[in-house]
């Protein structure tokens, strides 16, 4: 199900299993499109973030994917672009809610992590409150994880909240103790086969990684595991 559709269900009667499922349109949107159409063809939906950036953000894109029947997101990092400075980061905000609003009703909202950045996009909600801009949740705040599975490809890999800076929430070490920890695509598949996958999750991926031509896919796989070097070095500072 979507985001929305989890937010509407929460208090009242949620389906004994399900998973949220949510891609953060980082770049190549295009990619987004293909798995927004795989999807549609097996009548799943999903929630699609962009980021009001030109490298995520295409228009034409999002109205297609809105079509399928896919719920469209703000996947916002307004704080950083403005360089910590809030006033301007809530007017940048809103100025983007506009701008996607004219295409489809955007009522969910999602951080990006911005990795090499020392600000918290968050941080904005100590001095605004999203309820206000007609937002009905943010996957941070307004999932209940104590009872929903949190997994996401971030590093390339689906236990990458081990490397991941910003892309984790508390309640992961309580699930590695149960044995929900999985690696590969292969180890996720296999837990749903045998059932021993948790009932209730939040699924995140980033379609730009994602390729079935085998050079893009090795390109990836290089420069993912660079780029998890540095994450993990960065983590140890901390
Ligand atoms: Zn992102």
């Amino acid at each position: 199900m979507t985001f929305r559709r989890y937010l509407s269900l929460r208090n009242e009667n949620l389906p004994e299993k399900f998973i949220v499922l949510r891609h953060d349109v980082d770049k190549r949107p295009g990619n987004s499109l293909k798995t927004a159409e795989m999807e549609s063809a097996k009548g799943i939906s999903a929630t699609y973030f962009f980021r009001m950036r030109e490298c995520s953000y295409d228009e034409g894109i999002v109205a297609r994917i809105r079509d399928l029947g896919h719920e469209i997101g703000y996947h916002y990092e307004d704080l950083v672009l403005a360089g910590g400075d809030k006033d301007k980061a809530i007017r940048h905000f809103a100025e983007s809610l506009d701008v996607m609003r004219k295409v489809a009703p955007v009522e969910t909202i999602c951080m990006h992590g911005s990795p090499l950045s020392g600000i918290d996009s968050k941080a904005l909600w100590e001095s605004y409150d999203y309820k206000d801009y007609g937002i009905a949740g943010d996957t941070f705040y307004d999932a209940d994880y104590k009872s929903l599975f949190y997994i996401t490809d971030t590093g390339r890999m689906w236990d990458g909240h081990l490397v991941s800076r910003r892309d984790n929430v508390p309640e992961q070490k309580e699930w590695i103790a149960k044995g929900y920890s999985y690696h590969s695509t292969s180890d996720v598949i296999a837990a749903l086969d045998n059932g021993s996958f948790p009932h209730k999750a939040m699924m995140t991926t980033h379609p730009q990684r994602w390729t079935d031509n085998a050079l893009a896919w090795f390109k990836e796989l290089v420069m993912q595991s660079a780029k998890n070097i540095v994450k993990r070095a960065m983590n140890k500072g901390r």
